[in-house]
């Protein structure tokens, strides 16, 4: 296909999906069978089959009857939009259910609370943890079992013992999983023993892997790239949409800017535009925002403020002598505390913690 940046795309809800095949391109065909006359004026279509959703792009100045293509049968809705993050975007949600990842429901006032050691450092520490985290209301358990640590020589994670830890300690206390797949060999094992897959900041560019997440069966938790500006965010999710996932939350954990005293600049400009641009669950991390511990509640409570659907904190039983991010994280005998100055905020914005 041609390169048409800036061209306008035809957005088709259907019913029911279409014949199989690529889930991107295959059946360009069907529609160009049915509507030649409007692919021969220029325009050009895609299905996504697994989410019934079809697009198509034009090239020129074609005239599109839009009447025409939602009599066609099969068709729920049709639009015309500029921007192509079509699944991603706010009109492709209309009338449609939220969904259901880690025994969390979107689109409800709940808020989701993830929390965990930045890296699963053994059983006890886990343990510990998961008893502390749950008693205080998170719903996910998070911890790294796979590290993606700047640094050959630092802690790099106890790998897939690390995942047997984590399922084990979120079933004890009622939690679900959440932890990082930083390649495509460790997604495998992820996607076997968590209950969401998380694509680190490092990776937020990773086509190859934002392709697999598409087909990966789990919902994914999106990290925001430091580097990455909100609109490359939205485009990750837009792969992993396209390729057949539709349980996609996005997460906002700190940029890199000229400012030097703290780790990342949490960009709270991200909460509110990306819930203007996008309807996916919008999830906010302070501890990697900031990379101070101090900062985390204060933070926190402004994500909240700001519309954040979701908290990600990391924790440990002394962070001191934690293995990664010690710096950042609550320590667990505060986080309970962390938890409660966070509810009248979230009450004050109709959410419930
Ligand atoms: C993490 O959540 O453990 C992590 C490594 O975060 P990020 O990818 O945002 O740096
Ligand atoms: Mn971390």
């Amino acid at each position: 296909m041609a390169d048409l940046d800036g061209a306008r795309w035809l957005v088709l809800d259907l019913d029911r999906p279409p014949p199989g095949g690529d889930p991107l391109l295959a059946d360009a065909r069907a529609i160009a069978a049915a509507e030649p006359r409007v692919l021969d004026a220029g325009w050009a279509c895609y299905l996504a089959a697994p989410l019934r959703a079809a697009g198509g792009r034009r090239a020129g100045d074609a005239p599109l009857d839009l009447d025409q293509w939602r009599r066609r049968p099969g068709v729920r809705r049709a639009w015309i939009q500029d921007d192509d993050t079509i699944l991603a975007g706010l009109p492709w949600r209309d009338g449609k259910a939220g969904f259901e990842a880690g025994g969390w429901r979107t689109g409800r006032d709940d808020l989701l609370l993830i929390a965990g050691p930045c890296a699963v450092e053994s059983r006890e520490q886990l343990d510990e943890v998961a008893a502390g985290v749950a008693a205080a209301g998170a719903r996910w358990l998070r911890g790294g079992a796979w590290k993606a640590r700047t640094s050959p020589y630092d802690f790099q994670g106890l790998g897939a013992r690390a995942l047997e830890l984590l399922r084990d300690a979120a079933d004890r206390h009622g939690l679900a999983v959440v932890t990082e797949a930083i390649g495509s060999d460790e997604l495998r094992a992820v996607a076997e023993l968590a209950d969401v897959v998380q694509l680190g900041s490092r990776n937020a560019q990773n086509f190859p892997l934002l392709r697999k997440l598409g087909a990966v069966g789990k919902p994914v938790l999106l990290k925001r790239g430091f580097g990455c500006t909100l609109r490359e965010l939205e485009y990750a999710a837009e792969y992993v949409l396209a390729h057949g996932n539709p349980r996609v939350l996005v997460c906002e954990r700190g940029i890199r800017s000229f400012e030097s005293a703290t780790r990342f600049t949490f960009d709270i400009n991200a909460v509110p535009l990306l819930k203007q641009r996008v309807h996916l669950p919008v999830i906010a991390d302070p501890a990697h925002g900031t990379g101070q511990a101090a900062l985390v509640e204060a933070v926190a409570r402004a994500a909240i403020a700001a519309g954040a659907d979701g908290l990600m904190l990391e924790v440990h039983p002394d962070p001191a002598r934690a293995l990664s991010d010690g710096r950042q994280a609550v320590p667990l005998r505060d986080f309970a505390r962390v938890v409660e100055s966070l509810r009248p905020v979230a009450a004050a914005v109709g959410r419930r913690l």
